[in-house]
């Protein structure tokens, strides 16, 4: 039987309560044996809330944002494609972006030389990879859709895990779309990581980072790498990113303050961009190798192969 004061339960789903946002609770699950919220919306409601509102009303400036740091995120992608090509033969370069958002991730591997597609539910962001010349479908990934597309050598989902209500059988269905020791890469939120707990005990900062309904789960480079390991990956490398939050120890509070926030983000890019400009680059990746180590950083980049 649970301990009905530590634990709270919901259709299967135990686990003591971490943290609570209007209706929802977020449990740190023994079940899923990661953090999510309960109770967790239906694939309906969620489909609803992408399709049209997501990149209008949450979301309204990112495509432009992204546009404007371009040079920047292309550092990253860059980056990220490298560590793909390093668990690949040279030949094996077809990639899948599930939520492509605005496209600049494929735009940069199909520079690289990859055959790329993207899956993007929301209309406006699918609008804009098509008018970048990508193949993109305007369509949620599920089982039903991907019976028509055919198998990848590897399969990006940037920001996605955190917003599906079964992200272990979308991570199975994945696995299906994989050619033999094709590579994933995860990238996620680490929440409730270790300045975030600073923050909140210490600090009293509330739990800015539970966003129910748009975020379900709650993950950490613990939690999410077993996850990825109970769905027939082998986790080959990962990395943290900047530390973002450390702005918030130091007395630069930009929760809610979307001016400080682009203030602290840039920030970030000018050392980013310094250390790979200057021939730093490889500098930069072990030390957010190493910063995975230790569970700090604002997300985790996860990289597994099929086995
Ligand atoms: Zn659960």
């Amino acid at each position: 039987m649970p301990d009905p004061i530590l634990n709270k339960e919901w259709n299967g789903h135990v686990g003591p309560v971490v943290a609570s946002h209007n209706e929802f609770d977020v449990i740190e699950c023994k079940i899923c044996g990661f953090k999510h919220s309960i109770p967790i919306p239906t694939e309906d409601e969620l489909e609803k809330v992408y399709q049209q509102d997501y990149y209008t009303q949450e979301k309204p400036l990112y495509i432009e944002r992204n546009q404007e740091d371009l040079e920047w995120w292309n550092m990253v992608y860059t980056h990220r494609y490298e560590i793909i090509e390093n668990h690949l033969p040279d030949k094996q370069r077809s990639m899948l972006d599930i939520g492509s958002g605005p496209g600049f991730f494929l735009l940069n591997g199909k520079k690289r030389g990859w055959k790329v597609k993207g899956i993007e539910p929301s209309d406006q962001a699918a609008e804009h990879c098509r008018e970048l010349g990508l193949d993109i479908e305007n369509i949620f990934f599920s089982e039903q859709t991907a019976v028509g597309l055919e198998r990848f050598d590897a399969v990006n989902m940037g920001e996605v895990l955190e917003h599906i209500p079964d992200p272990a059988s979308l991570l199975k269905l994945v696995h299906h779309q994989l050619n033999d020791n094709g590579m994933l890469c995860i990238i996620v939120p680490n929440d409730f990581n270790p300045f975030q707990i600073v923050l909140r005990d210490h600090l009293g900062f509330k739990p800015w980072w539970v966003a129910p309904p748009h975020h379900i789960n709650y993950f950490d480079f613990d939690s999410l790498g077993k996850l990825v390991e109970r769905c027939g990956f082998e986790v080959v490398h990962k990395e943290s990113t900047f530390p973002i939050d450390m702005f918030l120890l130091m007395g630069d509070n930009y929760i809610g303050n979307d001016e400080q926030g682009r203030v602290c983000h840039t920030k970030r890019m000018n050392f980013e961009k310094a250390m790979n400009q200057s021939g730093s680059g490889k500098v930069l990746g072990n030390l957010y190798s190493a910063l995975a180590q230790h569970a700090v950083g604002r997300e985790v980049v996860m990289f597994a192969s099929k086995k």
